[in-house]
């Protein structure tokens, strides 16, 4: 058994980083500036968007893309329960009401047959899908059946996945990526929005600082004025250079990174692949899964205890685990706002019960990988009914 706790994620840097950052400390510019233009600049040429524009957060850049689309109190914005807290928060965030559609059993993505039928009921201002733990969503089917009702990805999970042979990031009207530190580029918190929308764009820019009108950074620069005009009462959601500076040493090795984890998977996958209480999850084939979060999925009916007993003998084998992700309308603030039952959303509901996320991420020595596997597979077998 493993002697040490393995943390479930950590971020993979090292002194480049460590390098780049003292390099923006001694520059004496601290905040969005260069840097942050470098960064933006990278991003959109690696996803091949036309705008990419950097913020402190997916969160932020999930409201910032609403706010731009102009949605209303009272709107109503589909998407899917089994996400993060921040996927939903953001509609409520513009007065407008999630419009939960349940996901599909394999990806656990939007249901996008589902979308089309809620779609055929109720009028809608937006549709924001979730790449959950990196597998794209068919956005293809959903494209067609949202017609002009702008898609809003959220990406937080999908950096680099593909639909198809094209870049998450370049599909649709708005994609909102995350860099907090659990996730696949991370800068500790950050996000990135990027759209091929040059207005939208614009708009995303001036409402991420202050509702100030274009390149209010500049002011302290020669070329800068002191002048700048309101034009909005807008948000505090600008990227420091110092996080901008993380962010371009870790875009340099996204494609190292995620080789690794591809590795991870297939290990696992190998692994557990025969294992009648074990499913694994889809790997969707044809596109690149991101691979941020391996999602098992235990069969409840064949372990004793189920998820809930499976987690604490992995954890009392120091392997760091989590689940993804309690779905939102189970959660108090949906449940009494909008009075759901767990049976409201069925397949968001059992599969939650019974999905556990295990490690994977590039600092993962194979020795972790084989003592995840050891300490799995002896859980599995001594709880097995
Ligand atoms: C992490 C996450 C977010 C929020 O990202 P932040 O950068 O922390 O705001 C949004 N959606 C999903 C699905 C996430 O996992």
């Amino acid at each position: 058994m493993r002697d040490h706790f393995l943390p479930f994620a950590l971020p993979d840097t090292d002194e480049a980083e460590v390098t780049a950052v003292a390099e923006v400390i001694r520059s004496g510019w601290l905040t969005t500036g260069a840097k942050v233009r470098a960064f933006e600049a990278a991003f959109a040429e690696l996803v091949g968007a036309r705008h990419a524009i950097a913020v402190s957060s997916c969160t932020a850049a999930l409201h910032l893309a609403l706010d731009a689309l102009g949605v209303k109190p009272g709107d109503r914005v589909i998407t899917t329960p089994y996400t993060f807290a921040a996927t939903a928060e953001v509609i409520r965030y513009m007065g407008a009401h999630p419009l939960f559609v349940d996901v599909a059993p394999d990806t656990l993505n939007l249901d996008v047959e589902q979308v089309a039928a809620a779609l055929r009921k109720e009028r809608v201002a937006a549709i924001i899908p979730v790449h959950i733990a990196g597998l794209p969503c068919d956005m293809e089917r959903l494209a067609e059946v949202a017609g002009d009702i702008p898609i809003v990805e959220d990406a937080a999970h999908a950096l680099p996945a593909r639909f198809g042979d094209r870049m998450i990031g370049s599909l649709s009207r708005f994609t909102c990526f995350s860099f907090y530190a659990t996730k696949t580029l991370a800068t500790g918190e950050g996000g990135m929005i990027t759209t091929d929308d040059s207005a939208a764009a614009d708009r995303c820019r001036i409402m991420s600082l202050h509702g100030i009108s274009r390149d209010a950074w500049k002011r302290y620069t020669a070329e800068g004025s002191w002048a700048y005009d309101v034009i909005a009462p807008g948000y505090k959601y600008n990227l420091t250079d110092i996080a901008a500076a993380i962010g371009l040493v870790q875009l340099g090795k996204l494609d190292v990174m995620w080789r690794r984890r591809v590795q991870i998977a297939a290990r696992y996958d190998e692994a557990f692949g025969s294992h009648a209480a074990l499913q694994l999850p889809t790997h969707g084939a044809g596109h690149q899964h991101a691979w941020h979060l391996y999602m098992l999925r235990v069969d409840n009916a064949r372990i004793r205890g189920g998820r809930d007993a499976f987690a604490d003998e992995l954890r009392k084998r120091n392997i760091g685990i989590s689940v993804h992700f309690i779905p939102l309308h189970i959660q108090p603030y949906y449940r009494d706002t909008y009075g759901y039952a767990p049976d409201d959303f069925p397949v968001a509901y059992r599969e939650f019960r019974r999905e556990i996320s295990l490690p994977i991420y590039s600092r993962m020595s194979d020795r972790d990988v084989e003592q995840v596997i050891e300490a799995v597979l002896e859980v599995a077998s001594q709880l097995a009914s």
